[in-house]
């Protein structure tokens, strides 16, 4: 039947084709994951071009990350062969709104040449403004403006149009002032940040026509994918430019809207249809991407979610294996029962690049990291750094490495000042100095210098107090754990209360990663062995060729697609996160809901769900209960194993209170408010834990204490 088909069309579905054969007026493509919506926006796309509707560069083409541009790019260019000489106009929301600033950055006050600062100019920035504000900046940390900041310009206010209650968010009721201070500040120096981007060139729309008809009459026709995690700024942005021709096509998924907490705003896609009355809805109900048996457990969970549109999902594809559910002892054999699983399927000939984890927080991914690289398996992390490589940690490297090595310069610079101790350039410089004269190290010479006059009183006891921390840490390095002694050591040297004072989410994840990094030293005896575990893990760069396994955020796996997925850590406060748990909103658990329902819907043939009995916090032994998301999946389409009893998930099975076979556990113990479930479940939640400390034998790894069984939890 699709003979003549172009053959950019040539493989799409009826509803799909209609999507890319309406050229003219507005469309709106609302259906659930792997139908093909992105398939069908990068054909109409193709078919804009290839039959001249348009050239490239009148085309305005988002999507939600600059890889999936690249894709498209590509893709579009497989269809119509070269004749894409490049289309400018294909994007994130950022990168074409940079591009536009560029032009009309004058209307702004600001030159062509303009800067995007960072997070961290941006943090520095704020700073300077609080202090000369003489605002308390304990109280009211940068970060927490900067977050404020962020969220009116994601709605797509500018300082006027603050009301008394957004005002008063801030320092008490210097919200607006502050905020209107920094643009001025930014605007001085040549700057912006990236809320301004999206920002400036809706102002730019709003205060000058021509400008706007220019965009207008230039665009011939708007795309975009991943419209559901739109947020109010750029949709009012869209509507501006797509108002005189209303050839806009926009494509989402009401339930993998996972963006709320950046100012998304999944009403954008009930709206479409007011705003562009006369829009075609184009819906799409075949799935290609993933089996039956994955699609209809992803269907069963969603289903709890009580705000959204519903939809049906078919597939053709066939049957597969049902999603697996695996219960393991820890953490460490999650990641090595991960690793061999990978390994079997590697042996049935999959490729690497097929197979993705996706975790709901970073400091998940070190655990698997360190796993992969015991076993020479390679793997790459995206959309963040590896675990070692992130800033926090190595912070926390650097200080223990000059406790074990005090000539390591390197290592001294970077945290002779972090956190902030009021020590600057000229301080270093000194340092540096006076290294150079003794031919001594970065760190003798700071000892040496507090003893002498050289430089300004503060300073001198600063560096002090820091050199006696360092002389303490030392003494204490031969006495406690290397994980015992980063914990005097992050507190004491102030670091954990920088990270409590600062109040953004980041900030969380942070302490998070530092907890983890406690955790990975608890398997080491000495602080030595410890930094050359690290000092290999870092080295292990697997080349570019090389076959890899991905290792990502859910967030950060929208859109794409992998044969197999492992989802490790379903557990109560892992995922749904604590946080979405301790907001306690019915919004919030959907929103982890539809994440949950993004990532298994990545899968194509293979989806193994993980989680783990017991975390470790701290050196005590924390028992975690199974994701209620596990509870939702359908029992028909899952596969349950646990390790602890060889057969039906225990997690699964229904008993009763009576026979509770932890009962005993729970007697003396206070429960949980947040448990659910059967008495037995809410036992192992109150935290029963093992007070001995476990002794790790030399060069025994975390893996292989995982094959210890499982029988240590029922004997405490
Ligand atoms: P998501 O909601 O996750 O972004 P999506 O709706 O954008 O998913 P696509 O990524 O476009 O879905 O498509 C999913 C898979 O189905 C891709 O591998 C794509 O190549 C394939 N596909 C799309 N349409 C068809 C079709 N008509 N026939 C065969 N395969 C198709
Ligand atoms: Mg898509």
């Amino acid at each position: 039947e699709n003979a003549d088909a172009p053959p950019y069309a040539a493989r799409l579905n009826l509803p799909q084709r209609e999507a890319v054969l309406t050229t003219e007026g507005p469309v709106l493509m609302l259906a659930g994951a792997g139908t093909g919506k992105t398939a069908a926006l990068t054909a109409r796309l193709a078919h804009l071009v290839a039959t001249r509707r348009a050239w490239p560069s009148e085309i305005l083409c988002v999507t939600f990350t600059n890889k999936a541009a690249r894709e498209m790019r590509e893709r579009v260019g497989h269809l119509i062969g070269d004749a894409v000489e490049g289309m400018p106009w294909l994007g994130t929301f950022h990168s074409i709104c940079a591009r536009m600033l560029r032009r009309h950055a004058e209307l702004v006050g600001l030159q062509s040449n303009y800067t995007i600062i960072d997070t961290d100019d941006q943090l520095r920035l704020l700073k300077a403004l609080i202090r000369e504000a003489e605002i308390d900046e304990k109280r009211w940390p940068p970060r927490q403006l900067a977050g404020l900041i962020d969220r009116w310009k994601n709605r797509g206010l500018n300082p006027d149009d603050l009301d008394e209650v957004e005002n008063e968010t801030y320092a008490n009721g210097q919200g607006q002032r502050m905020y209107r201070v920094y643009q001025d500040r930014l605007k001085g120096l040549n700057a912006c940040d990236f809320g301004d981007l999206l920002l400036h060139m809706l102002n730019i729309f709003r205060q000058h026509r021509d400008v706007l008809e220019q965009y207008q009459a230039r665009f011939k026709y708007v795309l975009v994918d991943e419209y559901q995690d739109t947020n109010a700024v750029q949709y009012l942005w869209l509507r501006l430019l797509a108002q005189e021709r209303k050839n806009i096509c926009v494509v989402g998924d009401d339930d993998q809207s996972i963006y709320s907490w950046r100012g998304a705003e999944v009403a954008n896609i009930l709206r479409f249809e007011k705003d562009f009355p006369g829009a075609k809805v184009v819906r799409l109900e075949q799935n290609y991407r993933s089996t039956p048996q994955i699609l209809a457990a992803a269907s069963g969970l969603i289903a709890s979610n009580s705000q959204r549109l519903g939809k049906t999902l078919w597939t053709e594809l066939p049957q597969g294996q049902k999603v697996r559910v695996i219960g393991v002892w820890d953490a460490p054999e999650e990641a090595r029962r991960v690793g061999e699983e990978i390994e079997r399927i590697e042996r049935e000939g999959a490729s690497l690049e097929q197979v993705a984890i996706l975790v709901r927080a970073q400091y998940q991914t070190r655990e698997f990291e360190d796993r992969f690289i015991q076993i020479g398996m390679n793997y790459r992390i995206i959309g963040g750094f590896r675990f070692y490589e992130r800033a926090e940690i190595r912070d926390a490297l650097a200080y223990l490495r000059v406790i074990a090595q005090p000539q390591d310069d390197l290592a001294f610079e970077r945290i002779y000042n972090q956190p902030k101790r009021g020590l600057g350039a000229k301080t270093l410089e000194k340092m540096h100095q006076h290294a150079r004269r003794r031919e001594m190290p970065l760190a003798a010479a700071a000892l040496e210098l507090a003893d002498s006059d050289e430089l300004p009183a503060r300073a001198r006891n600063t560096i002090g107090d820091l050199m006696r921390l360092f002389y303490n840490w030392r003494e204490m390095a031969e006495a406690v754990t290397p994980s015992d002694l980063l914990r005097a050591v992050l507190e004491e040297s102030g670091y954990d209360d920088m990270l409590k004072a600062d109040r953004s989410a980041e900030s969380a994840g942070r302490a998070d990663n530092l907890v983890e990094l406690a955790r990975a030293m608890e398997e080491y005896e000495t602080l030595g062995d410890f930094l050359e575990h690290v000092s290999l893990v870092m080295d292990n760069d697997a080349s570019d060729e090389e076959e890899k396994v991905t290792i990502m955020t859910m967030h950060a796996a929208k859109g794409l697609e992998f044969d197999n997925v492992f989802l490790p850590g379903w557990e109560e406060g892992v995922f749904p996160s604590q946080r979405s748990l301790d907001e306690g909103g019915l919004a919030s658990l959907e929103e982890e809901r539809r994440l949950a329902y993004v990532a298994i819907t990545r899968a194509r043939r293979r989806c193994t769900i993980l989680h783990a009995a017991n975390r470790r916090i701290f050196g005590q032994w924390n028992s975690s209960i199974p994701s209620r998301f596990i509870d939702e999946l359908p029992d028909e389409h899952v596969e349950s194993e646990t390790t602890m009893t060889g057969g039906r998930s225990l997690w699964q099975a229904n008993w009763t209170e009576s026979e509770d076979p932890f009962a005993h556990l729970s007697e003396s113990r206070p429960e949980r408010s947040s448990a659910r479930g059967p008495g037995w479940q809410r036992a192992l939640a109150t935290g029963y834990e093992t007070k001995q400390k476990r002794v790790p034998e030399p060069g025994r790894s975390a893996a292989s204490f995982a094959a210890k069984p499982r029988t240590d939890i029922a004997t405490v």
